[in-house]
């Protein structure tokens, strides 16, 4: 237990619904701790993305309290979102881990992971099944002093990312915590842990084993958090890309595909960017990006087979798409998106007669033209044509219609 006094976390740093949510919970007679990433946050020094809340009280306690802002939601485990205004409190009950209980084996597949994770439990249960020591550490409310059932505190001062547990267990029962460690390795900067690495090789293969679309969201978390090129570096560094990503990992190392990897690299450094700018970065671009590679090679094999450009590209996308879903499954909305991105980059070199006010008129221009940059950037086509584009947006009619005379 780390007292008040010995600690740099203070009530103001912690949001206004985040707080009416522990007082509200400590006043009706109940344990009420911010945990998690807030206060691993707070501890650090940097912002908290937002606020989770561990308690005794059931979730049907918890509506009761908040009632008007209090939704319940979860079927596996039930949770409650207490909402203020735009902020979202998470509330949990504090869970027990599924490998204490005596039917050792309900709950989960052959392999050992987990399905169903729904018993309550103590504080200290609640603590050992969480991922990692730095995401254990418990602020109370009542006292103010922040609980560490593990390593926690020690970790976060010598920037070390400990799994709780025996970690080849860990992973088995969850194989995303893999990707969690190296998403925080790369957000905080943290080294991760000797016998946190170890065992990924050998269970790396079990990513296979998760949903298609819960890897689809941990992906977003890992490359549209700021730290997209630590993570990739990362998820290189253990093998991880080249299970969630094979088509595109075969490819990296080689030097005919040079140009998609230096596009792939100049797309997270721009995604990072942006996000530091507190710009928007949209799904669909990063993993047009991401899959350019695998997407280049399938339809140059098209065309060697006879086929048209355009139906090559075509196909090649519609290919690359859903073998990538079978693994991480890009949602519909998304992936027409990265299939117009990709389909207008011919569209480019065409800038005779109405074509380049179609083209630009389309819904899509903005990010296929940056995309297009990528791709110049990358040295995959020639800057000139950039620098075209970059004139007949800037240009009056009559500039453009010059410029159109001018690209014949
Ligand atoms: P972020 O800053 O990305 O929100 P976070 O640590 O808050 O990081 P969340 O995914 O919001 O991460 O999860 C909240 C907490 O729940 C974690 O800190 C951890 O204690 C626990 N947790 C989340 N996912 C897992 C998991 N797969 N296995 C074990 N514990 C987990
Ligand atoms: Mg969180």
């Amino acid at each position: 237990m780390t007292p008040r006094d010995a600690h740099n976390v203070s009530r103001h740093q912690i949001s206004e619904g985040a707080l009416q949510v522990l007082n509200g919970l400590h006043r009706a007679g109940f344990q009420a701790y911010l945990v998690g990433g807030s206060v691993r946050d707070l501890l650090l020094g940097r912002e908290p993305k937002d606020f989770d809340v561990a308690t005794d009280a059931h979730p049907e306690q918890v509506r009761k309290l908040f009632r008007r802002n209090a939704r319940l939601i979860g079927r596996r485990f039930i949770l409650v979102h207490v909402q203020f205004g735009h902020e979202i409190i998470e509330v949990a009950t504090f869970r027990g881990s599924a490998g204490d209980q005596e039917n050792e084996t309900s709950g989960r597949s052959e392999t050992g992971r987990i399905l169903a994770d729904n018993v309550y439990g103590s504080l200290e249960e609640d603590a050992r099944r969480r991922d990692f020591t730095a995401n254990a550490l418990y602020y109370n409310i009542a006292d103010r002093s922040i609980l560490d059932f593990s390593t926690g505190m020690e970790d976060l001062r010598s920037g070390r990312l400990r799994i709780i547990g025996d970690p080849e267990q860990r992973y088995s029962e969850d194989p995303v915590r893999m990707l969690r460690a190296v998403r925080f390795a790369a957000k905080l900067g943290f080294t991760l842990d000797a016998a946190a690495q170890a065992p990924i090789a050998a269970c790396r293969e079990r990513l296979r084993e998760v949903p298609s679309a819960r890897l689809f969201e941990e992906t977003l978390k890992l490359f549209l958090n700021g730290n997209a090129q630590t993570s990739f570096e990362h998820l290189r560094q253990h093998g991880l890309f080249a299970v969630l990503f094979p088509q595109v990992d075969a490819l990296l190392d080689h030097a005919e595909y040079a140009a998609a990897r230096a596009l792939l690299q100049s797309a997270l450094e721009g995604t990072d960017a942006r996000v530091r700018d507190g710009k928007s970065v949209t799904p669909a671009f990063l993993f047009a990006a991401l899959l350019w590679p695998a997407l280049k090679q399938h339809s140059q094999r098209l065309e060697q087979q006879g086929k048209p450009a355009t139906v090559a590209l075509q196909q090649a996308a519609s290919d690359v798409l859903q073998d990538c879903t079978g693994r991480v499954s890009v949602p519909r909305r998304f992936a027409l998106t990265m299939r117009e991105i990709w389909e207008l980059q011919a569209r480019f070199l065409r800038r005779g007669g109405r074509r380049p006010h179609a083209l630009f008129a389309h819904p899509r221009f903005r990010a296929a033209f940056d995309f297009l940059s990528l791709r110049s950037q990358s040295g995959e086509i020639p800057a000139t044509l950039v620098e075209w584009w970059e004139r007949f947006q800037a240009a009056d009619h009559d500039g453009r219609r010059t410029l159109i005379e001018q690209a014949r």
